[in-house]
């Protein structure tokens, strides 16, 4: 079993323990006896829904020894998709009791109700806010910075609110060593909401770095340069990523995630690729050498020193897709790596490929060969047009390596989705194929 196996084991392993934890609570001790087997349920249901949302906190946390492992983007899916079983069993405990018990709807009076109820219900309310926020997102034009901020007010009030709803409630949690246990998964909210509010953003403004450069490139693309100010900077794995903070403090949750382009081999001068998409991206080419900015980081596993003993790799690249793998291809060239490297990079047409120049210079020093495949080709092109398609892929990927091949995918979800198909479609294994996602939220 790998390291990085052994890891992911552990993490799963204490993620099951810690969520089904309050059963176990239930379970010893003093406990309310002749009551109803669905009203157990429902609490059991509802004392696991509490513990899984302690854990979010720590899955969004962004600490590298939980991260590492599976990589952030499948850290934030896990954490999307398990908020809704989570949200399911917030629900379920009240639900299972109003249906068991109609004189239970009564609590839903927030002027009637005694208090605990009215801490209860406000909490999921407070649940269902944060789980509509956040899954239509896109549709309500919600800014995400701000929506972040607002993730972090109703989750921190949901959660504060349904532990005061069951103290007050006060049954399975009676004797003070429950009343500890379940204080220590309060404690545990709190230090990480300080560690991640107050600590790390502390840390981070002792470590400033400076703009040094921000160049243009084709395809609205700025090549921005760093350099550590007073520190010694940051080592990084080949297409990892930092969170950017600029034009504000790190205490100011402002920041925004983009992957290392420039060589993991010269970290005294890091580089990102950023294109223009937004509010921030559109801040980029105002940004003034001798400017103050701040890093997070490295995160991901989207990396070949996580497949160091690989006999090929293949990049699948689309856009800004090619920001890690520049990094990857620069790091494999100052490490004078001379194992067969296949780029397909897609792009809406000839002029808004990003680094063209840098990566025809980079064949000089490695062993790459370079798919573009346009989808608006110049007159005369003879290259590949549309898409990258598992078409492409056979022409190019020699048929006898496909099983040893380590595929690197990157690019706008459409694309990536197509890719993965397609990789499969041709029989790559499963695990020779990663992928790093650029929407996080
Ligand atoms: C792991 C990772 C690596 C990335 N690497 C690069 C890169 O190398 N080059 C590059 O150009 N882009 C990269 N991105 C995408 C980049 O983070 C977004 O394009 C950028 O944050 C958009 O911000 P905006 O304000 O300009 O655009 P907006 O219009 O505000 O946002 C456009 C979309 O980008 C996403 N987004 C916005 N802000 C954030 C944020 N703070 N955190 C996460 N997602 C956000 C949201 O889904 C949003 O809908 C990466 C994203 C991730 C998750």
């Amino acid at each position: 079993m790998s390291k990085n196996t052994t890891k992911a084991v552990f993490w799963i392993t204490l993620y099951i323990v810690l969520s089904c934890a309050p059963l176990g609570f239930m379970l010893v001790g003093e406990r309310p006896m002749g009551r109803e087997f669905v009203r157990e349920l429902s609490v059991a249901l509802g004392f696991v829904g509490i513990a899984m949302t302690t854990l979010q906190f720590v899955l969004t946390a962004r600490i590298a020894a939980v991260k590492a492992p599976f990589g952030s983007d499948v850290v934030y899916y896990f954490h999307h998709r398990i908020s809704l079983v989570t949200f399911g069993l917030w629900l379920a405990h009240p639900i299972i009791l109003f249906i068991k018990f109609p004189w239970a709807r009564d609590l839903l009076n927030l002027i009637t109700a005694p208090w605990r109820a009215r801490a209860g219900v406000t909490s999921v309310i407070a649940m269902i806010i944060l789980i509509v926020i956040s899954v239509w997102r896109k549709r309500f034009k919600f800014e995400y910075v701000k929506w972040r901020v607002w993730h972090g007010i109703l989750a921190t009030l949901a959660l504060a609110l349904v532990m005061i709803h069951a103290y007050m409630v006060g049954k399975y949690i009676g004797t003070p060593f429950k009343q500890a246990l379940w204080l220590g998964y309060g404690a545990a909210c709190v230090l990480i909401v300080a560690y991640v509010r107050v600590v790390k953003p502390w840390v981070i403004a002792r470590h400033p770095y400076q703009v040094v450069q921000v160049d243009p490139q084709p395809g609205n693309v700025w090549a921005l340069a760093l350099e550590p100010v007073g520190h010694a900077g940051m080592r990084f794995q080949p297409g990892q990523f930092a969170w950017l903070t600029a034009w504000h403090s790190p205490f100011t949750d402002t920041e925004h995630p983009f992957s290392f382009s420039s060589s993991a081999e010269q970290p005294e001068r890091l580089e990102f690729g950023i294109k223009e998409l937004g509010d921030f991206t559109a801040t980029i080419k105002d940004m003034q050498p001798g400017q103050r900015v701040y890093l997070d980081g490295p995160f991901g596993a989207f990396s070949v020193d996580r497949r160091p003993d690989a006999e090929a790799y293949a990049f699948i690249v689309g856009g800004i897709g090619i920001s890690p793998v520049m990094s990857i291809l620069r790091t494999l060239a100052d490490r004078g790596d001379q194992r067969p490297l296949f780029l397909f990079y897609g792009n809406l047409d000839w002029e808004s490929i990003a680094f063209r120049d840098e990566l025809e210079a980079l064949c000089q020093r490695l062993n790459l060969k370079i798919i573009y495949v346009l989808e608006r080709p110049p007159e005369g092109w003879e290259g590949e047009v549309g898409f990258v398609t598992a078409q492409v892929l056979e022409r190019h990927l020699p048929a006898d390596k496909l099983q040893e091949v380590e595929c690197f995918v990157c690019g706008p979800p459409p694309m990536m989705d197509a890719v993965e198909s397609a990789l499969l479609s041709l029989d790559v294994p499963l695990q020779n194929i990663h992928a790093e996602r650029f929407d996080l939220a």
